[in-house]
């Protein structure tokens, strides 16, 4: 079969793609305005996650931990939750959402963290800040299962779970981006304005690229509300792009309030950015415009000039968060490219069954690999070997070295990207995610062989 779909065999994770599931969580959180979470573990579990959310954003903002220590690991941390919620409500009055986020250490330990909730409801809420909306979350996101991916798919259906309130239908639309960049939140945004709908964008982070202003410094926060959130259970029906980045709260207002929902696919590329139009139409009946085709256009003779002559044929590897790399692998298909190797980084038993990953062994008439539980050295040690030659690598800022080591060119696309310079203000989705995508590629291509020094002729007569 020319499409496998295995299992790292080795056991262990070197250099692994993801980290663990209360980044995702962390990564939820900042999507809500005026919230602020609580990490329950150690500092570290705050510390690495907020280091790499700065690299990647360039901009400031706020998580908390319980800062548990020896003791607390030992005999039970739940008084640091308790200190940490009424530090945290003092220092901040507009706070009111603090999801309470466990970590490896406090589930192992089995502090029982939905009790403390319920202790803090009841007594320190109602003593010492009466008539404040305060709502503390518990959110369980041990990091020995699964990965960053799920922590965000966990917590974006616990937030939903927890606020969702049946009442009037609102008319809007609801839409769960996923994992993505702001440019990516402002580009749906547009889409959604050409199509004159009005929807809630939930845990939109558009707003982590901030402006410096002449009164300081912007602290961003995200810009989905408490009111937005209720009224997810009342709208007319939910998109979720990304099957497992928000995938299960749009299952969740499915079963629970009857909402018509779409999960997938992420609009990357022409063919996947139709269907998210196609979807829209479907549940709001709103027409596509002429302004959209029109885009579309212009993306398709942009994609014309650099498909055939220079991204044909070209091998890639892609790694990163599944939705995403399925999502530029089948771009990469379109475009002609031959997909060598594509890596998810976590078990995620689902992946095996993905319809995406199966229409893309059956479409695929040359040998390609998709990797689960995969980390970069799969991709590494392929390449010293010589068991696969590329082209490309697509994949976040992680697997640097490996495109420097084995001298492959790489586009940086995913999370994290530290490397690069303003990655977070272009899309990837939609139309305008679509030229941007296949020309970097080009242009990635194009500055590897005037590098090496390599005389492509195609690039004279272009
Ligand atoms: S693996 Fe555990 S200790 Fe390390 S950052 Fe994740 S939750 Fe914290």
């Amino acid at each position: 079969m020319p499409c496998e779909v295995k299992e790292k065999a080795r056991v262990g994770n070197i250099n692994p793609i993801f980290t663990c599931q209360p980044c995702g969580a962390q990564v939820a959180s900042i999507g809500i305005k005026n919230c602020i979470g609580i990490v329950h573990g150690g500092q570290g579990c705050v510390m690495f996650v907020r280091l790499l959310l700065s690299q990647h954003y360039k901009e400031s903002f706020e998580i908390a931990s319980s800062s548990v220590h020896e003791d607390g690991a030992v005999f039970g941390a739940l008084k640091r939750v308790e200190e940490a919620v009424d530090v945290l409500l003092m220092r901040y009055p507009d706070v009111k959402v603090v999801p309470i986020i466990t970590t490896c250490c406090t589930e192992v330990i089995g502090d029982d963290v939905d009790g403390v909730v319920t202790k803090l409801n009841e007594g320190l809420l109602k003593e010492k800040f009466p008539g404040r909306e305060v709502h503390l979350i518990p959110i369980h996101t041990p990091s020995f299962v699964g990965s960053m991916v799920s922590g965000y798919d966990i917590a974006v259906r616990d937030f939903v779970q927890y606020f969702a309130k049946k009442g009037e239908p609102n008319g809007k639309l609801n839409l769960i981006t996923g994992w993505v960049n702001p440019a990516d939140v402002t580009a749906l945004k547009h889409l959604l304005a050409e199509m004159d709908i009005d929807a809630t964008v939930l845990f939109e982070t558009e707003t982590f690229d901030s402006p410096l202003m002449p009164y300081g410094n912007f602290v961003s926060h995200g810009g989905t509300t408490i009111e937005d959130l209720k009224g997810t259970a009342n709208a007319l029906g939910t998109i979720a792009l990304n099957r497992y980045e928000g995938g299960k709260a749009a299952q969740y207002l499915e079963k629970e309030f009857g909402l018509p929902t779409v999960i997938g696919p992420a609009p990357i590329g022409i063919r996947n950015t139709d269907t998210f139009l196609q979807n829209l139409k479907k549940l709001t009946g709103k027409p596509i415009p002429e302004s959209l085709a029109r885009e579309r256009g212009i993306a398709i003779d942009a994609l014309t000039d650099v498909t055939h002559m220079f991204l044909a044929d070209k091998k890639v590897a892609i790694y990163g968060n599944p939705d995403l790399v399925i999502g530029l692998a089948q771009f990469c298909l379109d475009l002609e490219m031959r997909l060598v190797l594509l890596l998810l980084g976590d078990d995620n038993a689902g992946y095996k069954a993905d319809p995406r990953i199966l229409e893309l062994q059956k479409n695929v008439d040359f040998d390609m690999e998709v990797i689960t539980n995969a980390d970069l050295l799969e991709l590494d040690e392929r390449l010293k070997s010589k068991k696969i030659e590329l082209d490309l690598i697509l994949g976040h800022s992680k697997g640097r070295f490996i495109s420097i080591d084995n001298k492959v060119p790489m586009l940086r696309v995913g999370f994290p990207v530290y490397d690069r310079a303003g990655y977070y203000r272009h899309p990837v989705v939609g139309y305008a995610g679509a030229v941007w995508l296949a020309e970097q590629m080009a242009n990635t291509l194009f500055a590897d062989m005037e590098y090496k020094g390599v005389r492509e002729w195609s690039l004279n007569v272009w």
